[in-house]
């Protein structure tokens, strides 16, 4: 596929729909906020207007603490405009590594910490009067073929020792359910559902001017001095606060921050043109559950309330030297045209109005990374949390600001841990890269053995 740049959009000439440069569900807002100029202080500064950094900025402000957040691009630019909108809670974490890295009674914690994000953006939602299409639906992790049950199962018990709540749907339920029938059996989890990310992330940013934020975007961090009082630098001007706060989650490493800690992942999506009312009926799922598959690296597949249907996922990809390009990748939004195919065959010919690629980061053992850094430690981070980020990263905003006023919520306790050192190039090229190639050949290999049971 050959691109054309035109203003925000680069646009696709063949292949699977429109590039969309800012994701599929929002666009830059009307009302941009100035970039910043001259020198201006505050009593903290917020990097990245994404759902950690705005959620922080609000929190702040509630407690009287005067915040200016700086963008390098507009509010929602990152990850938290262009996800799938899955509002989960523990549903199909990493369980396992989490116990490994840090025993049982703190991934208890952890495990906690997922769920109480979604409480608490569904509180959020209303007290801030956000309305984003929430669809309280549960989630589903549906298998695609019988040989995942084991691993599904062995999950999901594990999840419930842990203080996860969910339960198994056999295929009798699924289809009672009017679940798409290749999703064969799965284990749900009553809270959480979706949500349209664009509008979220518009609603937190909308909230924060109106409670007296100093937004900037269009201004890039370019560098920052450590001390008392921190000085964050940018093209055409500064600004000065006892307090900084880095949530440029998978973007931090290429501010010389956890260089060596997160693994910034490339997550894509396509979303198809509108189904009509026939298409919609052939497809049963009154209770539109997000549904989420346990392949290695899974398949997410939901519904819009425009009547869309959305995947994503399926193949990560990682740029060398944690580099974060904002391009298409075509073999990903190919990839995820097959996986539509597979589960929606009565769906063929559907066409693809869009694609989109961001970023997500991954640390070694798959945990939060959240801590303090700077001489005098008053300079606050937050990444990782892989894909699990809008709820997660919405209640980080609630943990920081505490922080920052002096209490150390429990999960914010638990969430400490020492995160594993990651791999020098070009050796976590190499390594990443790998990894990713060998899952995703096993989970093909699951993919071809659905196919064969489907043409059967
Ligand atoms: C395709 C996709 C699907 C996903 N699906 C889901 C899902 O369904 N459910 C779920 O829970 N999670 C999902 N995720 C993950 C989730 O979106 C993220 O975990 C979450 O949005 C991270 O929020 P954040 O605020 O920490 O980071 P971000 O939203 O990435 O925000 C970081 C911000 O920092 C800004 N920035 C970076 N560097 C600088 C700088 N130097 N100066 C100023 N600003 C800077 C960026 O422009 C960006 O706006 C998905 C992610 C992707 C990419």
């Amino acid at each position: 596929m050959s691109t054309t740049r035109r203003g925000d959009e680069i646009k696709a000439t063949s292949g699977p729909g429109q590039f969309r440069s800012l994701g599929g569900w929002m666009e830059r807002p009307d009302d941009l906020q100035p970039e910043l100029e001259g020198n201006v202080s505050a009593d903290v500064i917020v990097v990245g207007a994404g759902f950690a950094g705005l959620s922080t900025a609000l929190e702040l402000t509630a407690l009287g603490a005067r915040v200016i957040v700086l963008e390098r691009e507009c509010a929602g630019f990152g990850a938290s405009g262009r996800n799938a909108g899955y509002l989960a809670g523990s549903l199909g974490i990493e369980f396992e590594m989490f116990l490994k890295r840090v025993g049982h009674e703190k991934a208890k914690k952890v495990v906690a910490f997922y769920d109480e994000g979604v409480a608490y953006v569904e509180r959020r939602l209303r007290e801030l009067g956000i309305d984003c299409d929430y669809n309280a639906s549960g989630i589903i992790r549906a298998a695609v073929h019988p040989s995942q049950e084991k691993k599904l199962r062995e999950s999901m018990q594990l999840g419930l020792e842990l203080g996860s709540s969910a339960c198994f749907l056999d295929q009798a339920e699924m289809r009672a359910r009017g679940i798409p029938p290749a999703f064969l059996f799965g284990c749900l989890q009553r809270h959480g559902g979706t949500l349209d990310p664009g509008k979220y992330v518009m609603g937190l940013r909308r909230a924060a001017l109106q409670a007296g934020v100093k937004i900037y975007e269009n201004t890039e961090l370019l560098s920052y001095s450590e001390g008392p009082i921190i000085q964050c630098n940018t093209a055409r001007g500064s600004a000065s606060a006892p307090h900084l706060v880095l949530a440029t989650n998978a973007y931090t490493p290429q501010l010389g921050l956890l260089r060596d800690k997160v693994v910034p992942l490339r997550v894509s999506a396509i979303e198809t043109q509108p189904l009509s009312p026939a298409q919609l009926a052939s497809l049963g799922w009154p209770g539109r559950e997000g549904l989420v598959t346990p392949h290695w690296t899974m398949e997410s597949h939901r519904l819009t309330a425009r009547n869309t249907l959305v995947v994503t996922t399926k193949r990560l990809s990682y740029v060398y030297g944690s580099q974060t390009p904002n391009v298409p990748d075509n073999v990903a939004y190919h990839e995820l045209a097959t996986a539509l195919e597979d589960r929606f065959p009565t769906l063929r010919g559907l066409g693809i109005q869009s694609c989109w690629s961001g970023y997500i980061s991954l640390a070694y053992d798959a945990l939060p990374v959240v801590g303090e850094t700077g001489e005098q430690g008053n300079i606050l981070y937050t990444a990782g949390c892989s894909g699990h980020g809008v709820a997660t990263q919405s209640l980080m905003g609630h943990l920081l600001a505490e922080r920052i006023g002096g209490i150390e919520h429990p999960l914010l306790a638990a969430l400490r841990h020492k995160t594993p050192s990651t791999l020098p190039e070009p050796l976590q090229w190499c390594a990443v890269n790998l990894a990713l190639g060998l899952v995703h050949r096993m989970d093909e290999h699951v993919n071809r053995k659905a196919r064969r049971v489907s043409n059967q």
